[in-house]
């Protein structure tokens, strides 16, 4: 049976995405602000890379691993898909597979099917529409909110931000230094204002000055902490009554390097504030690209965004079936 190949496809979840991802800040350093292309191997240097990766799989199952299901398995989970997930892929492809099957195919069907299409920012054509951004402190939750802030400007929208993290100090400074960046105009209060209240101003705010797009920022202090999730409930109501209507969209920030951890942080968030899609940050840090495969199956919500470094133009949109495309070939 050609499980080699299924492992190899597998182990590339991690491998070829972060490959991927090098190449495409390497692009970004050159200034460009394009969506990862489609075509595959575009940004990956695909080949060369899963022939090494086959390779060694291949060895390592001639080597005598007596349960490749549970080998795959374990493949899955250590690229940080999750235990469920994978289980779940192990399952199906192993129900599905038959003589002369190529559990490699099947696999590859499985990540397809729970990545999706892509999943683009649902912003309204005319009027202000209202991004509101969650995450733990230090996901990079400001530097997305600076890096999308520059990139809706840079497509001709007049951006607003809204500093409604009135908990941590040095918040508002950080979020004005990325509002001058991106030439996006913010609005704040002092600490400790009352963060609906900085919400509601910032959408009259960007409403009176004509505003496409608000972009709110909010405190990420301990995720466990019942107030938090109360505090971001309340802006979200707020914004619902300045606004008319829930906000167009309610990013998540996560940091992929934290794998299963932040699966678990993420789930909090989407039962307080109805999360429609992760910014997956960081994933210049971590080889272990299942974490995509994780959120979607996990948590219900696309990826639609991936941080890819500490540079205003280190953000990509996220393109579920490209991504799957690099993982899945060689
Ligand atoms: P916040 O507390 O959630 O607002 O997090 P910050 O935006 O302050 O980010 C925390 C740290 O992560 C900072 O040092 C950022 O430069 C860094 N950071 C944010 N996004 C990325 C990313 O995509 N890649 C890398 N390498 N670092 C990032």
């Amino acid at each position: 049976m050609e499980i080699a190949g299924a492992l190899a496809a597998v182990v590339a979840v991690g491998v070829v995405g972060l490959i991927a991802i090098r190449a495409i800040r390497k692009r970004a350093a050159g200034g460009s602000h394009r969506r990862a292309p489609d075509a595959p191997g575009d940004v990956a240097p695909r080949p060369a890379a899963s022939a090494g990766l086959a390779r060694s799989i291949r060895s390592l199952f001639r080597g005598g691993a007596n349960d490749p299901w549970a080998e795959l398995e374990d493949l899955l989970v250590r690229a940080d898909v999750g235990p469920a997930t994978s289980a779940r892929i192990v399952a199906s492809v192993r129900e599905r597979s038959s003589n002369g099957s190529d559990p490699a195919a099947l696999v590859a069907e499985e990540i397809r099917g729970i990545l999706g299409d892509a999943a683009d920012l649902h912003l309204p054509a005319d009027g202000l529409g209202v991004v509101m951004v969650v995450g733990v402190n230090g996901a990079g939750k400001t530097t997305t909110i600076g890096k999308l802030a520059a990139r809706l400007t840079e497509q001709g929208r007049k951006v607003s931000l809204a500093g409604s993290d009135t908990f941590r100090a040095a918040a508002s400074e950080q979020l004005d230094a990325w509002a001058k960046r991106s030439g996006a105009h913010l609005v704040t209060q002092s600490r400790g204002s009352d963060p609906g209240s900085v919400a509601f101003d910032a959408v009259k705010a960007a409403q009176a000055r004509g505003s496409d797009v608000l972009i709110v920022d909010t405190a990420g202090r301990m995720h466990t902490r019942e107030p938090l999730m109360e505090e971001l409930k309340k802006v979200r109501r707020v914004l619902e009554k300045a606004v008319g209507r829930t906000p167009d969209e309610t990013l998540l920030v996560l940091d992929a390097t934290t794998g299963q951890n932040g699966i678990a942080q993420a789930r909090a968030f989407g039962e307080a504030v109805a999360v429609t899609g992760v910014a997956l940050t960081k994933f210049d840090g971590t080889a272990k690209g299942g974490i995509v495969l994780a959120v979607r199956d996990q948590l219900g919500v696309p990826v639609k965004l991936v941080g890819t470094g500490e540079g205003v133009t280190d953000l990509e949109m996220f393109d579920p079936q490209a991504f799957a495309q690099r993982v899945i070939g060689g």
